[in-house]
């Protein structure tokens, strides 16, 4: 008797709770559903769900994101929500005060956060994300609707790399994921002193610490500042910390001693990253200076772009018998600096034009006398053609008295961080 009138309460209790969450769920999905079935087949979010007294009426806030496609504008996108003309016209009038709404690219996010009260949805907030740093609120303030713009918060994340080259700089780094931009600016920073081309060899190591910024997702937004890098080649090291003094009115790479690691000419005048020594070899035998060859050869695809060594002005562009096509240009105290067989000429080079130590002036080519796609690049100084791989160029900026006490304390502090031993 006891135990029959147990259970049977267990039953009842039981059936109590199926009927009255069935009826719960058939109350709340049946909103959603009746939603769903006028909102389109854009991804639909729902964020909370919330109660509001006293009436008992079930109002929701939901999320919805829509993707900018080619062609589309903003007020159609906005034309897809449950906005009226008229607030359409209104948002679309504030918007323009921070942003050019015919800038947002293809794949831009939008996202409307609503509130269905009573079966009516109507739109509370408006969040543009125009790139991957910012974001534009437009949000509703009684009848009107206000707009703010957020800079997206960012988390700095440091990174250490050690890797052995294989193929390319490029390969080998690209595979620890490093940011492309990094490892060009990684390559960049050595390009005054090492030949991309001849120097590198398999096995070769790189060390680079650097900055990356992340959003709060862990999502990879943007690549910051090399703080240190190094590549040991198989006779001789080069490592690069950066340096900022305390007025912040010098900033750049200097070796372990405080040199500059800027010079006045490069080694390699085009981004060495992707260059292995292997590459093309059999097709084009890459050439090292010799009387007869008075210059060095760098093998690389047509359209490699092609960097002026040093600041100067253009002495010459333009077709050069067996050079095809040509640059020649003069830099201050004697030098100059030569780049034969390009595809094509950047857009502004002409002669006497004043070129920048880094520009791109041109393209790789395999104009004029040529085997196949490269660069041929000579250095002039006072008139004689001088190999640029055994240059003796004046050095550039040495840190000292303070600066030098300075970056000294920094480099330490990066090495123990690193846990760098000296070098040689
Ligand atoms: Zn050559």
């Amino acid at each position: 008797m006891n135990i029959f009138s147990k259970s049977s309460l267990t039953i009842i209790t039981g059936f109590l709770i199926i009927v009255f969450v069935t009826y719960y769920l058939a109350m709340n999905y049946g909103d959603i559903n009746k939603y769903q079935s006028i909102s389109s087949s854009e991804n639909t979010n729902y964020d909370k769900s919330e109660r509001s007294s006293p009436e008992l009426q079930i109002a929701y806030t939901y999320k919805k994101i829509y993707e900018m496609k080619e062609g589309e504008t903003f007020s159609q996108i906005l034309g897809k929500t449950k906005l009226n003309d008229n607030e359409i016209q209104n948002i679309i009038k504030l918007t323009e005060e921070k942003i050019d709404l015919k800038k947002l690219n293809i794949g831009v996010k939008i996202e409307t956060l609503s509130i269905l009260k009573n079966d009516k949805p109507y739109v509370k907030n408006i969040i543009i994300y125009p790139d991957k740093e910012n974001e534009i609120f437009i949000f509703r303030n009684n009848n009107n609707f206000e707009i703010k713009s957020n800079k997206l918060k960012l988390f700095s994340d440091l990174v250490y790399r050690e890797v052995d080259i294989q193929n390319s700089i490029f390969e080998s780094l690209i595979k620890v994921n490093t940011p492309e931009k990094i490892i060009m600016e990684f390559v960049q920073l050595f390009s005054f002193d090492i030949d991309f081309q001849r120097e590198i060899r398999e096995g070769n190591k790189i060390k680079i610490f650097y900055e990356e910024f992340n959003d709060q997702k862990q999502n990879f937004i943007k690549s910051g500042e090399i703080y240190f890098a190094e590549i040991q080649l198989h006779n001789h090291s080069y490592e690069l910390y950066r340096f900022e003094n305390k007025n912040k009115n010098l900033v750049g790479y200097f070796d372990s001693k405080g040199k500059s690691a800027t010079k006045a000419l490069m080694k390699t005048p085009i981004n060495g990253a992707r260059l292995s020594s292997g590459y093309g070899m059999r097709k084009h035998p890459i050439l090292g200076y010799n009387k007869k060859h008075q210059g060095v050869d760098f093998a690389a695809p047509t359209g490699t772009p092609i960097m002026a060594a040093g600041t100067g002005h253009i002495e010459y562009v333009g077709n050069n018998g067996g050079a095809g096509k040509y640059i020649r240009i003069k830099h201050l105290n004697g030098y100059k600096t030569a780049y034969a067989h390009l595809s094509k000429y950047a857009s502004g080079i002409s002669k006497n034009v004043k070129v920048n130590q880094g520009q791109t002036i041109g393209y790789v080519g395999s104009t004029g006398l040529s085997t196949g796609p490269h660069l041929h690049y000579e250095v002039w100084f006072n008139g004689e053609r001088i190999n640029p791989m055994t240059m003796k160029l004046p050095s550039g900026k040495k840190l000292e008295n303070e600066e030098l006490v300075s970056f000294l304390k920094l480099k330490e502090e990066i090495d123990i961080k690193l846990n760098i031993k000296p070098l040689n």
